[in-house]
């Protein structure tokens, strides 16, 4: 396992901002990872979870405590004619070809989301009408309380719009068993590689972000209609600024902050108030430092943060 101390976050963002953490272990394997999480729990020190880092802020000031970046645990096993079995730190794009070049679909829906299975199933991440609880039959999570490794089947992740059950606090997703169904390869190679390109055209995929930065509040009004709407597109706060392609896009010209990015999304969530009477929430998860003025845009927020 690498074990790095004082290891600055940003690289394993999409987003590219984040400080130090004062330690960074990167397990490859399921006894590596519970290993580390029974002796980081026997000591009493802090730890927090980082998949792709692809759905999250990281304080620019950095992490006390111990990261735990699940990225480099990758291993796939088919387990029957169609059903995966999937590490946590399995990126999803990559995921999709896979399931394609094995004839199964269910996938492809994912194929231009960034994360690994394992901040997918925390996320209940989806597109192009599907998401994770379409296809996970169950996944194993170390439960830090119980000290042990515990299966809950899909009706007991309770996934929901971009939530599930799983305690971010507590839990660690190790892997996830996902029920696909066979089919035509060439088709279902088609509908991922149309899936790709329609990401390519649609998001900025040029600059550094996080994907959506706000969840939709209706099903019917997207965040990124209504920021839209209400002029937010083009604004900027120091090095970050609202995407012109999507206006639920927050991007990283080069060298923002995290103070430069929680005062965007004030900004963000302001216009859309003043225009809609409606207060966003963003869909990001944070992780590290920051100040309570940092952190009024979670703040009433229905989705935990960290
Ligand atoms: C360009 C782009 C496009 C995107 N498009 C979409 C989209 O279409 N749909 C969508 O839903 N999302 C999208 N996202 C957001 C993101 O990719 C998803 O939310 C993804 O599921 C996050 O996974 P991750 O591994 O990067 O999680 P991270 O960002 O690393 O973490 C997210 C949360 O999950 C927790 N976590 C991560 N791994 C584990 C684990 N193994 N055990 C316990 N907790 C864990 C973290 O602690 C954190 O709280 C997009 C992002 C980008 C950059």
């Amino acid at each position: 396992m690498e074990e790095n101390a004082n290891e600055p976050l940003a690289r394993y963002t999409t987003l590219r901002i984040g400080g130090e953490a004062d330690h960074l272990f990167q397990p490859h394997n399921v006894e590596e990872l519970v290993s580390l999480v029974t002796r980081l729990e026997q000591k009493d020190e802090p730890w927090y979870v980082l998949g792709g880092g692809s759905n999250l802020l990281i304080s620019s000031a950095g992490v006390k405590g111990n990261v735990i970046r699940t990225a480099q645990m990758t291993e796939i096993k088919q387990i029957t004619a169609d059903t995966i079995d999937a590490l946590a730190g399995v990126r999803l794009p990559h995921l999709a070809k896979h399931a394609a070049g094995l004839s199964l679909s269910g996938l492809e829906f994912s194929v231009g989301i960034p994360g690994t299975i394992g901040g997918a199933v925390v996320m209940n991440a989806g597109a192009h009408s599907s998401c994770m609880a379409d296809i996970v039959e169950s996944v194993i999570i170390f439960d830090s309380k119980e000290n042990k490794l515990i299966t809950l089947n899909r009706k007991e992740l309770s996934f929901t719009y971009r939530k599930s059950k799983i305690d971010i606090a507590t839990q660690v997703v190790v892997s996830a068993r996902l029920k696909l169904h066979p089919g035509n390869k060439a088709d279902i190679e088609a509908r991922t590689k149309a899936n790709e390109e329609y990401r390519l055209k649609t998001q900025p995929i040029g600059f550094p972000n996080a994907g959506s930065t706000f969840v939709n509040p209706e099903p019917k009004r997207s965040a990124g209609f209504l920021l839209e709407q209400a002029g937010a597109k083009g604004l900027t706060c120091g090095q970050a600024a609202v995407s012109a392609l999507h206006a639920n896009f927050v991007i990283n010209l080069g060298t923002a902050t995290s103070k430069d990015v929680t005062d965007l999304l004030q900004r963000m969530q302001e216009c859309v108030y003043n225009a809609f009477t409606i207060k966003l929430h963003p869909e990001w998860k944070i992780l590290g430092e920051f100040s309570q003025n940092e952190l009024t845009p979670w703040q009433a927020s229905s989705h935990p943060v960290h």
